[in-house]
């Protein structure tokens, strides 16, 4: 043989040979695709009980405060596209416009929009405030992140810590809650290069499953959260941040703005299927800017990675023989009782019971777990889908708030 051939054919063997992971992760994504759809064709029948499930996004960024060119009928549709009926809004400030203000908010295409912002305090701390505030001072040096906590939700504001990873002194007190899962911080940990080849072979056939490649559990936020809830004087409830700002990605424009090639490797309607928080409202309540906040603020929340599977009907609730509560709730252990904890889900899965923060119970193959407890604690459920292979026999499917036994 030439020595040139041989050269080509030893480049060849190499580039196969490179390539072979990306390859056999796209065989893989396949093969998760078509039991995610058996998996949704074995969903059982909605429960017939006291609550409503309603999906939602929270944590979206539009071209209002820079970071994103975002447009508010992008967001609109896309939220439509994925029967969505919430999206929190949560803009970054501008010196020039109050973003909060004039951030998407009300019923657009039967969507409900709240009006948040996102603002950076000293101590690295950035705060979801919901309806959202301008920054109280002329820059971030200004005022504490306690000063916004305390003043936002005396005027009957959420308050959600995000990015909890990057706090450094978790003094703070009265917030509501706790962004526990962000997607964006998530895709940050992904090598760019490992991304590129993964989407060369997978984009085209499997663009919103390349996630299944890079989602990993949020374990360090979760132990923090936990931590917080079972220290038992602050209750802190879990949510998921799309972080949506449809900004990573390739765009070349004329000089007019008009488009000449556009590749957006995170538009908000892939964001908003893969992650959200599900609300749970007494049936016969309306879904309005009051009950939404409400909701929220008491934890009548659940995360879903319903890019897996839609996780609609899932419940975790709690009963004595005198009260009846659900997840975000506390409930009194009575004297010499237990209380029952129950989950359950559409499709069976591991339940995994956690009291403050450590395994409780763990049940595979279930649709339904009851859980007798006779101890105080705080008691929360992750489901995982075994069956579907990583990574999601590691990384849970679904986040429930906590029942606080008390
Ligand atoms: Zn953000």
């Amino acid at each position: 043989m030439k020595r040139w051939k041989k050269v080509s054919l030893a480049l060849l063997a190499v580039l196969i040979l490179s390539q072979t992971p990306f390859i056999y992760r796209r065989y893989r994504l396949g093969r998760l695709h078509a039991a995610i759809e058996s998996l949704n064709a074995q969903r059982a029948a909605a429960h017939d009980d006291a609550y409503t499930d309603y999906k939602g996004v929270l944590h979206v960024h539009s071209m209002l405060g820079g970071h994103s060119n975002g447009r508010f009928e992008d967001i609109v549709q896309a939220a439509h596209a994925n029967n969505l009926a919430f999206v929190v809004m949560t803009e970054h400030p501008s010196a020039y416009v109050n973003t909060a203000e004039a951030t998407l908010k009300g019923s657009h295409d039967g969507v409900l929009f709240l009006n948040g912002s996102e603002i950076s305090a000293p101590g690295e701390v950035r705060l979801l405030v919901v309806p959202g505030i301008e920054p109280p001072g002329p820059d971030s040096n200004s005022f504490t992140a306690q000063d916004i906590i305390t003043q936002a939700t005396r005027e009957g504001r959420l308050v959600f810590v995000a990015y909890p990873e990057q706090v450094r002194d978790w003094q703070l007190s009265g917030f509501d809650g706790m962004e526990v899962y962000n997607l964006y911080t998530n895709s940050q940990r992904v090598s760019y290069s490992r991304l590129f080849f993964d989407g060369l072979w997978s984009y085209w056939s499997y663009p919103e499953l390349l996630f299944a490649t890079i989602y990993e559990k949020p374990a360090a936020n979760l132990k923090r959260w936990d931590e917080i809830n079972a220290g038992g004087n602050r209750r802190a409830v879990a949510v998921a941040g799309n972080d949506a700002h449809a900004n990573v990605g390739l765009s070349l424009r004329q000089l007019t703005g008009q488009p000449i090639l556009e590749l957006k490797l995170d538009p908000y309607e892939r964001s908003f299927r893969l992650v959200r928080n599900h609300v749970l409202l007494e049936k016969g309540q309306t879904l309005d800017a009051e009950s939404l906040t409400s909701a929220l603020r008491q934890g009548h929340s659940f995360i879903a990675f319903d890019l897996f599977g839609d996780a609609g009907g899932f419940r975790f609730s709690a009963e004595t023989t005198s009260e009846k509560k659900i997840m975000g709730d506390e409930i009194t252990l009575p004297p010499g009782g237990g209380v029952r904890l129950t989950a359950s889900v559409p499709v069976k899965g591991r339940l995994v019971f956690f009291k403050n923060g450590q395994v409780a119970h763990e049940e595979r193959d279930a649709a339904r777990k009851e859980l007798l407890v006779n101890e105080p604690g705080v008691y929360r459920v992750e489901i995982y889908l075994d069956q579907l292979g990583r990574p999601l026999d590691a990384a849970p499917w679904i986040i429930s708030n906590p029942i606080y036994v008390r």
